[in-house]
């Protein structure tokens, strides 16, 4: 079997579109766009690709976005004040603080960041009050990547209620969060991390299986039931010639990627497991263009709250 491709990218795209006469909409009807702030602090330099494509996205929705930037310098107490002063702001109706912070703001500051963030304006989803709600399943924002998977199953016509999906990864951002998306569809969740005994069992287990783990190629043929719909929502950067030979062969034309920089994008399901899979997304080109549209939508659907007609 050969794994048909879910391809993130063009849905991404066509839900760009379907965003577009929503906005202009909103324009009309309220006087000003959908006002999108981001926090970047420091420069990490994939934080800086994110929030670039986060940028231009909404620009080409129609929102106002501005971009906060922060020195790596900065206090906690600074980046709190400037929360506290967006929240404050009518123009916004979305604030988005980039993860990671720098480490320099100590253990805990991600969670105050995002804690301050107005529970109205929180369009990453990442709030306890947000959080909350998904959890009592009466969420109308949930965190962007968990969010862009089920739209993308959704659309894609795979069934979910009933199924048995297996999650890999237990974080507050990707693992929870998609889980209890699943879950609210009816799926049966299990959910996987890193003392969960003989993954690969768990994980043949799986109708859906998802892996937000953050190691290249972790999840391998033996890891999935023939016929499987398989999301890799991993984004790995390999740097190590060995590393990439193993996740992606040389044969592989990502592997020319690896040798012309010298690093590659990979995510955590081994390309051998389209062998066995139903479906699989890629990487790139899959779950990621989906995170970012949803953040739109999020966006938009804060500023319908805010502004309702
Ligand atoms: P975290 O590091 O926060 O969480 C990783 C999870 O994987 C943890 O729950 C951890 O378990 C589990 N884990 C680690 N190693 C193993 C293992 N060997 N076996 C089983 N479970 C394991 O990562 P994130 O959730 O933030 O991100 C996961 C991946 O998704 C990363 O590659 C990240 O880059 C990517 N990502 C992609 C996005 C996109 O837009 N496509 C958006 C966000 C993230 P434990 O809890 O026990 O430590």
């Amino acid at each position: 079997m050969t794994a048909r491709l879910l391809d993130g990218q063009k849905l991404s795209v066509q839900l760009q579109a379907e965003i577009r006469p929503a906005v202009a909409a909103f324009t009309a009807r309220v006087g000003q766009p959908p006002g999108l702030a981001i926090v970047l602090v420091g420069n990490d330099p994939a934080s800086e690709v994110y929030v670039r494509n986060k940028v231009r996205s909404g620009q080409d929705v129609g929102f106002r976005v501005d971009l906060e930037r922060l020195p790596a310098t900065v206090t906690l107490t600074e980046v709190l004040d400037t929360v506290a002063r967006l929240n404050a702001d009518d123009r916004y109706d979305g604030i988005l603080v980039q993860s990671p912070l720098p480490a320099a703001l100590g253990r805990g500051a991600e969670q105050r960041v995002f804690d301050a963030i107005a529970v109205g304006k929180d369009v990453d989803g990442f709030s306890p009050e947000s959080v909350g709600l998904l959890v009592q399943n009466r969420a109308a924002i949930a965190a962007g990547t968990p969010s862009g998977v089920i739209e993308l199953l959704e659309r894609e016509g795979i069934p979910i209620a009933g199924r048995h999906a297996v999650v890999i990864g237990r974080s507050d951002i990707v693992g929870k969060p998609m889980a209890l998306l699943l879950l609210h569809r009816h799926a049966t969740v299990t959910i996987c991390h890193s003392k969960s005994v003989d993954l690969p069992a768990l994980c043949r287990q799986a109708d859906i299986l998802v892996a937000a783990v953050g190691r290249a190629g972790l999840v391998t043929p033996d890891f999935v039931k023939p016929g499987a719909t398989v999301i890799d929502v991993g984004i790995n950067r390999v740097t190590d010639r060995a590393e990439a030979e193993r996740v992606l062969g040389t044969g592989h034309p990502r592997f020319k990627v690896f040798e012309e920089k010298g690093s590659v994008l990979v995510g955590d399901v081994h390309p051998s497991v389209a062998e066995v899979a139903g479906a699989l997304t890629p990487v790139p080109g899959g779950v990621g263009p989906l995170t970012i549209a949803m953040l739109m939508r999020n966006t938009l659907a804060a500023a319908g709250a805010r502004h309702p007609a």
